[in-house]
């Protein structure tokens, strides 16, 4: 998702009190952040944040920290956050690269990572790219909690056989797997739909998922 960039956005951003400025300052004091302490639960390329905020409304003991590298992208995001009538006190927004993770967050500070349609870098070259790679997998080791979940969504098939195949290598199991979530009773539990998710679904698209631990 690339929007064009827009005038004053990193200002925009740069006052909004739900984004946290200069993370890497922050990392062990995310329970500061917060004001509690909270599982803290990453969705890593947020886009607009819908997935985020609803799953904060939904979850109001969890804080989610919404990770997103176009700040064209996070001011949708921040606007949106601003729209709500009450202000989701368990929600913060990063604009930064995801290869930097492991300076942001603390050994076991997170709970819980989502990826939801991650972009699928489709040339063989560019696959240490992919948030699914055995490299982003040795990041989110870092930082996830030892019984911690890594959940990924998205309708690039390829993507999807290429992520299952990384797991292990790197030391992950699937724990649940599906091709298609929307016709998966137990999977669909209280799932939370994404932009592109609906975007995608309504095109006819099946969306595969799976859940990964240690
Ligand atoms: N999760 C949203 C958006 C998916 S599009 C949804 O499901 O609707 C993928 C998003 O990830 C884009 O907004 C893109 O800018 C962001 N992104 C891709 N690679 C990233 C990276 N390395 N670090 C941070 N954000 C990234």
């Amino acid at each position: 998702m690339r929007l064009r960039n827009i005038a004053g956005s990193r200002e925009i951003i740069g006052e909004s009190g739900f984004v946290v400025h200069s993370p890497e300052r922050q990392k062990g004091n995310w329970p500061g952040i917060f004001g509690n302490n909270n599982p803290v639960h990453l969705e890593i390329g947020m886009g607009k944040g819908r997935f985020l905020m609803d799953m904060a409304k939904e979850h109001p003991a969890i804080n989610y920290v919404g990770i997103e590298k176009y700040s064209s992208v996070l001011l949708r995001a921040v606007q949106k956050m601003e729209q709500e009538p009450a202000p989701l006190p368990n929600v913060r927004f990063i604009r930064m690269e995801a290869e930097a993770i492991a300076d942001v967050f603390g050994q076991g500070e997170v709970g819980r990572i989502y990826l939801n349609f991650s972009d699928p870098w489709p040339k063989d070259r560019h696959a240490k790219r992919r948030l699914t790679s055995r490299e982003f997998l040795s990041r989110y080791d870092k930082l996830l909690k030892p019984d911690g979940q890594l959940e990924f969504k998205t309708d690039n098939k390829e993507l999807f056989a290429f992520s299952l195949e990384e797991l292990e290598p790197a030391g992950w199991r699937a724990k649940e797997v599906t091709y298609d979530l929307h016709h998966d009773k137990g999977m669909m539990e209280g799932n939370i739909m994404t932009e592109y998710e609906e975007r995608f679904s309504s095109m006819g698209n099946a969306i595969c998922k799976y859940v990964a631990e240690r």
